[in-house]
Order: C-alpha cells, then structure tokens, then sequence
C-alpha cells in the first residue's frame, strides 16, 4: 500500500475527538438515527447496524425495514423502534441515516436509495447494497457532500472502476476524493479515509473481523457519530478506528476464526474507554 499518502491514525490523535458526556445530558443531545437496513432473510445486517449504533451512542435508534419483520428487531433490540419501509418518512425528524446493510437491490430498495439522495439534507452513510445500487444507476454524482461512503474492495470497483490491488484503489479513492464532495472509506486491513484530498489509514482491526457482518457493525458506529454531530471528516476518522480497535479487544483470550460481529459490538464500550 501506498502508506506514504495517508497519515496513519495514531492514538493520541483520536483520542482528543471523543467528546465526553455532559452530565446533564438528555437523548435529544445525541440524535436520533435511522437505518434503514435488512430484508428477509438479511435482518441480521439491519441487527448489527442498530445494535452498534445504540454501542456508539446514539440517542435513539429507528430501523424503517419490512413490517413483517419488526418483530426480528423489537425481539433482538428492544432500544430500537421501527418504522415501515412503505411509510411516507418525515426525513427531517432524524439527525443521521444510514442506509444499505442486507438492503436488497430489488426495485423498492433502488426507490428508497434514491429518494434518501433526493430528499435528506441530514449527513448520511451509504454502505453495501445502497452502494451497489449507485453503482448500478450511476448515481454517484448524485451523492451529497454531507456524505460517508463505506465501500469494500468489491463495491468500490462496481463505484469506481476495477482496480488489480488495493494499492491501485488507494490511489483512486484519494483522486476521487478531489473530484467528488463526499467523504470515501475505502475498507480493509488499512482501512482509507480520504476527504478533498487528504487521506489518513487506520492502524487497527484485524483478520478476525473478516467475516460477514462486520461492516454492518462500522456502518451502525459511524450513523451513530453523525447522530451526535460529530463532523464527517471526525466521524469517519473516529469511527474506522473505535471498530477497529473494539476487533482487536475482542481477541483478548479468542482466536480469530471463532470472533464475531456480535463481539465486536460487545467490545465498542472498552474502544471508546
Ligand atoms: P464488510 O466487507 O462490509 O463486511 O466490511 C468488513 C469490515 O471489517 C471492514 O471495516 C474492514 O476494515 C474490516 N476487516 C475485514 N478484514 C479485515 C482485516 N484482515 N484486517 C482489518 N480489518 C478487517
Ligand atoms: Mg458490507
């Protein structure tokens, strides 16, 4: 990888974005997120995300999913509400959206993808199948600047073009970055996060976090640090390293084949200590 073109993030640095909790606090101080995640047979994904998203702080927590599947989130989250995927939204009722994990790509998952594009003036963060249906519109011009993109190798080739290694992606994720308003999270060992230009790679995770879901754990951490109005660059910064971080304390006397997404949501708390 090309690390001389990213700064690496240190822990000193992050450390000093986390802002504490005023003791006074009310939930209305930290958002209220929506996801709009999962369909049958992928509510897992829509889980992950709303499960982390309450681990990162959130104030509340709406998934808009399937009404026949509210009762897999009401069970599985009790913090969590939900709101029908059919629903005519209010947008402006929420403080953060995220959008795509265990999504669909079917053509009511492509309407809602562009209708949180035309309609929410809130920060959002487009993942997985929210990407892949960008990709396959060619919307990407579409995406606002008040936007985290959280692309893996596979999405980000469908977005922007093959590449032949992630050297290659780096590369263009730190181009595009230029060209295009929105923040870029290129996913992998290193994770990348480029911004106008200037990019930094993350220095945490590992290979026990390859396994399916984990993204949707990122993708509820970030939704839940735009929430709590963290800026884009601070929230993509913050939120590749707190996840990262939460899969490295999750090793502490586990091996890597057996660790989950789950553990990782378990470990968010002692990320943030
Ligand atoms: P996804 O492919 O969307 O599930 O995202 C996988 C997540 O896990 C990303 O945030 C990756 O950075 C992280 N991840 C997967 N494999 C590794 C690895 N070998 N080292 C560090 N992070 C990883
Ligand atoms: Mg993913």
């Amino acid at each position: 990888l090309p690390l001389q073109k990213a700064t690496a993030l240190t822990h000193a640095f992050i450390a000093r974005l986390v802002q504490p909790r005023d003791t006074f606090a009310h939930k209305g101080n930290f958002g209220h997120a929506l996801l709009i995640a999962g369909n049958t047979g992928k509510m897992g994904a829509a889980l992950l995300a709303a499960k982390a998203c309450l681990r990162s702080g959130a104030g509340l927590v709406t998934v808009q999913a399937l009404a026949d599947t509210f009762t897999i989130v009401q069970v599985a989250i009790p913090e969590a509400m939900c709101v029908a995927r059919n629903a005519e939204i209010a947008y402006e009722k929420y403080t953060a959206i995220g959008i795509g994990p265990g999504l669909g790509t079917d053509t009511i998952s492509s309407k809602l993808v562009n209708k949180v594009l035309n309609n929410a003036t809130q920060p959002l963060v487009l993942d997985a199948d929210a990407l892949n249906i960008i990709a396959a519109n060619h919307l990407l011009e579409h995406i606002p600047s008040n936007a985290i993109i959280t692309p893996h190798a596979i999405e980000f080739d469908r977005l922007f073009g093959n590449h032949h290694n992630d050297a290659e992606r780096w590369l263009t994720a730190i181009e595009a970055s230029t060209k295009y308003p929105f923040v870029i999270v290129l996913k992998g060992h290193h994770t990348l996060i480029a911004q106008h230009g200037k990019a930094w790679y993350n220095t945490t995770g590992n290979a026990g976090m390859a396994k399916g879901g984990s993204g949707d754990v990122l993708t509820g951490i970030i939704t839940a640090l735009l929430a709590q109005r963290y800026t884009l660059e601070h929230t993509a910064i913050l939120g590749v390293y707190l996840h990262g971080l939460a899969g490295d304390l999750m090793l502490t006397n586990e091996a890597m084949e057996s660790v989950l997404p789950t553990d990782l949501i378990a470990h968010i708390g002692k990320a943030y200590l």
